[in-house]
């Protein structure tokens, strides 16, 4: 280390200690800071609460001038001014709810006071820019960045006027923060801010002491009653895609003597901040709300979030779930998906600007609720966070379905997915790995790779579950951002070039076990009984796998 380091170092620290009460920084805040601290641009993924706002703004006090914050929660931009001010730091913000007095004084302040840090709304910026011309601007920080890419899952239109700030300051340098950003939403957000030579760092997103588990919606509230049952008094969120269900299930459940209320964007502004008010202060545990509860509430010990539908994307449902067990001991996520779910949540895309886009997120979500491995690796692979390991802490590690060797189709998949050179969405690579006779293939001269054909053995659908279990075990990705293409992950590599092993579920099992449940008369499970052990030795004998012999497809085809 030089010396020159450890004086900054210990500057820093300094601040910290002086300007924010803390002793010591929390995991990559440090780093960020420092990145920040040489000019360099920045992007940081850090989940909720673990600290973003600091790596704007200790910069902020270090640099000289003013550091501009876009950020697009006015409630929360007074939050952030007020906790600033009452550290003795100059800071305010600038936003269309104020009149125009106060926004008047704002500016007056800006160019006379030398605030350390400004907040402006996204929207206001540039009735701003004209005003910036005479200050000294230090640092650009862009608070949930992910709002500017249409591939994000809460894209705002006045962000992406935000690309323009990089032309208009040129070398200041720029950060951009988020909790939830998928790989793609990550990339985008680098190239829309033209944020050259941008360092990312990607905090764990892993939170273990959070048990997940995924149930299909049939007689969800009794499941709720169940699940309530062990729960007594503690906090809990029950988020619902309608604010009518908001309603009905919470009057279930008064009915059923638990202490719960509604809560939706309908309600009154002050019965809203009431009901707030008694959940956070344990008067009231149990919340039945639509998704626009829980953004900027700060409570700890909320010990379990219910999901009564399907959310309609995975950043949602991380976000969602992520508001449980903050205080770092045991919480559950517990959440329901139906089909119904999803033609709902299909029908609010539909004619949007971003339909497509939001369709591929729903599958994605759809295929993590169906999962057959690993909750969490699934989670974090999806947020670019490469975990190869199992959990134990979910509802597939705690009862796992039947796995076979999947290590030659998963060499199949990976290495078609590398020969069309990661161009190609889920249908296409199965099509080439079938031998498809369609147009499209040949077109594409693909019939000629030495892929084509290669899993003709397994039926489409088949291969499809293969594919999407590929893809929740972070082996592959889809890139949403570009026509859904199919990538291949570090996991990938290994699986083609370094002989890792893959376990794929046994896609004839979770059919023997609905008609094992559904079965009222002992016949009929035997059949299937002896149909799974005649499958074995017909393997066995022709030296087979066995999925060859009957799977999914074709069993239900039987039935
Ligand atoms: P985020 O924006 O990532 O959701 P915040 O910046 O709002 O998180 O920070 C969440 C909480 O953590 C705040 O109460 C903040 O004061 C606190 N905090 C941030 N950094 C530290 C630190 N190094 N030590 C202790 N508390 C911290
Ligand atoms: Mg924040």
């Amino acid at each position: 280390m030089t010396s020159q380091t450890t004086t900054q170092q210990n500057y820093i620290h300094t601040l910290l200690k002086t300007h924010f009460g803390f002793d010591s920084f929390r995991p990559n805040q440090q780093e960020i800071i420092e990145n920040v601290l040489t000019g360099n641009n920045t992007l940081a993924i850090m989940p909720t609460g673990g600290g973003k706002s600091l790596c704007f703004q200790l910069p902020a006090l270090a640099f000289e001038g003013t550091t501009i914050v876009i950020s697009p929660l006015i409630a929360l931009m007074k939050d952030q001014v007020d906790a600033l001010n009452a550290n003795g730091i100059n800071a305010a913000y600038y936003n269309s709810s104020q009149l125009p007095e106060v926004q008047e004084a704002v500016l007056n302040n800006l160019t006379t006071s030398q605030l350390k840090l400004l907040y402006v709304a996204p929207e206001s910026v540039w009735n701003l820019v004209h005003y910036f011309q005479d200050i000294e601007i230090s640092l650009i920080a862009i608070d949930e960045a992910h709002c500017i890419s249409a591939w994000g899952h809460d894209f705002r239109p006045a962000y992406t006027q935000l690309n323009r700030l990089q032309k208009e300051f040129p070398g200041t340098p720029i950060i951009a923060l988020t909790a939830t950003a998928d790989r793609a939403t990550q990339d985008d957000i680098v190239i829309q801010l033209g944020m050259d030579g941008a360092q990312r760092y990607v905090s764990s997103f892993d939170r273990p002491n959070l048990y997940l588990d995924v149930r299909p919606g049939q007689q969800r509230m009794q499941q709720i009653l169940q699940f309530l049952k062990e729960k007594e008094e503690q906090s809990g969120i029950i988020y619902c895609l309608s604010r009518k269900s908001t309603q009905s299930v919470a009057e279930k459940l008064i009915a059923k003597g638990f202490k719960a209320e509604a809560y939706h964007a309908g309600i009154e502004a002050e019965e809203r901040s009431r009901i707030q008010d008694d959940f956070i202060n344990d008067r009231t545990p149990i919340i039945v709300a639509t998704i626009a509860f829980g953004m900027g509430i700060d409570k700890s010990n909320v010990r379990w979030v219910i999901h009564y539908n399907m959310p309609k994307n995975i950043e949602g449902y991380y976000q969602e779930i992520g508001r449980s067990g903050r205080d770092g001991l045991p919480a559950q996520g517990l959440m329901f998906y139906s089909f119904a779910d999803v033609i709902m949540l299909r029908k609010f895309a539909e004619g949007t600007p971003t339909e497509a886009f939001q369709l591929a997120k729903l599958d994605r979500m759809q295929q993590f609720a169906e999962a057959l491995s690993c909750r969490r690796k699934a989670l974090l692979n999806y947020f670019g966070e490469h975990k190869t390991q199992d959990c134990g802490n979910c509802d597939i590690c705690k009862s796992p379905p039947q796995y076979i060797d999947g290590t030659v189709i998963a060499q199949k998949i990976c290495s078609a997915v590398a020969r069309l050179q990661e161009q190609e969405a889920m249908g296409m690579v199965i099509d080439v790995l079938r031998g498809s006779q369609n147009a499209q293939v040949f077109e594409k001269g693909y019939q000629k790779l030495k892929t084509f054909g290669t899993a003709r053995e397994i039926p489409w659908k088949d291969l499809q579950q293969y594919v999407i279990q590929l893809l929740n075990q972070g082996v592959l990705e889809i890139w949403f951002h570009e026509k859904g293409r199919l990538v291949l992950t570090p996991t990938a590599k290994e699986i083609l070039f370094d002989g890792k092993k893959v376990q794929l579920a046994d896609l004839i099992q979770p059919v023997i076990d609905v008609v094992k449940k559904k079965a009222t008369s002992k016949k009929r499970k035997d059949i299937f009984e002896k149909l799974r052990a005649l499958r074995t030795k017909l393997a066995s004998e022709a030296g087979v796998p066995a999925y060859v012999i009957f799977s999914d497809a074709s069993l239900q085809d039987m039935e």
